[in-house]
């Protein structure tokens, strides 16, 4: 059976209960391919929000969690509170989250195991920044990242990798056909020497960085692209066109 396509929207710290509500408005009274599996990461504040109005079918992601059940860790949500409230899935290693909140390789993956362990689906993020790109160290960088992982989960029937190179984030920079998909050819491949053939074709690898309704079809047409991760456009009415570039 083939990889169900895959699109996700990341909201980042942007949005309101109105515009919050627009968007969720826009997705639920839009005509979308029914074959794309779509989950919205809104703001941990519009979780429930977007939920409550979001109509069935379509899935709700924290955009970060905390690696413990719970406690005292001000701030943080726990894997618990967010299943409470309807949420199935989060994000995990966003580079913004990387780079400005400094989160290592351990503490993503310790986040991605509290997260599997306690139901949850998990879109694991890795890329390279710029400097690690020029220097040739992509597909080290990459999967020193999912090792940290491999390392300590061995069942990755839950998990969907977006490879977000950090230099096209928010940058209008997108990276060509070509080098999003010999990235994700690599991740594949290195799934299958480090966890197994069987989560190497099952897994989802999808694309973050600039995506938009112009650009997703070229990229969505690759082998080993099987949908994408959207920042900025996820907050707009092209975000539908972008779930239906493929149908
Ligand atoms: C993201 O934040 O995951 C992302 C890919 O952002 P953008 O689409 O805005 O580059």
């Amino acid at each position: 059976m083939g990889r169900q396509f895959f699109v996700g929207g990341n909201f980042k710290m942007n949005g309101n209960i109105k515009t919050i509500r627009d968007i969720v408005h826009n997705i639920n009274s839009a005509k979308l391919d029914p074959n794309v599996e779509v989950v919205i990461a809104p703001p941990a504040l519009y979780l429930l929000l977007a939920r409550e109005h979001l109509r069935k079918g379509i899935e709700v992601a924290a955009q970060n969690v905390f690696d413990k059940p719970d406690g005292a860790f001000t701030g943080e949500i726990s894997v618990k509170q967010l299943k409470e409230s309807g949420i199935t899935w989060t994000l995990t290693g966003h580079s913004e989250r990387r780079v400005i909140l400094q989160e290592d390789d351990a503490f993503v993956a310790s986040k991605t195991k509290a997260a599997l362990d306690g139901g949850l689906g998990v879109i694991l993020c890795c890329g390279e920044s710029l400097e690690q790109r020029e220097a040739g160290k992509t597909i080290e960088v990459v999967t020193a990242q999912l090792k940290a992982v491999a390392d300590i989960v061995k069942d990755w029937s839950k998990i969907v990798i977006a490879y977000e190179p950090i230099w096209a984030i928010g940058t209008g920079k997108v990276a060509t056909t070509a080098q999003a998909q010999e990235v994700h050819a690599a991740i594949r491949e290195w799934l299958k020497k480090e966890v197994s053939p069987e989560a190497a074709e099952a897994t989802r690898i999808l694309y973050g960085g600039s995506v938009n309704e112009k650009n997703c079809t070229e990229l969505g047409k690759q082998p080993d692209i099987d949908g994408f991760l959207v920042g900025g456009a996820s907050l707009k009415p092209a975000f539908v066109d972008i779930i239906n570039a493929n149908s």
